[in-house]
């Protein structure tokens, strides 16, 4: 799984602070990661046909400022089209 990108710099949209976290990983109490999903068929039992990305976040460290992104969601979209047509 590529989640660091180390080359990426950014500044945090709040503070303008540099101390920005790419990407770090989300977790809950029960240690399972939230994930985003896209069944490509939501109304079947057994094969709902489905894709699922982990949500990753960039934070600041200066202010605490945090956007949740969806890990590779090119994956989801293509699912997500299949269900439009
Ligand atoms: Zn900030």
């Amino acid at each position: 799984m590529t989640t660091a990108r180390p080359s990426e710099t950014s500044v945090c949209p709040k503070c303008g602070s540099e101390k920005v976290m790419k990407h770090l990983a989300l977790t809950d109490t029960n240690a399972d990661s939230p994930q985003i999903e896209v069944a490509g068929d939501p109304e079947a039992i057994l094969f709902r046909d489905v894709v699922k990305r982990q949500l990753v976040a960039d934070v600041c460290g200066k202010c605490g400022f945090c956007e949740i992104y969806v890990n590779e969601p090119e994956e989801l979209y293509k699912k997500y089209e299949t269900l439009r047509r």
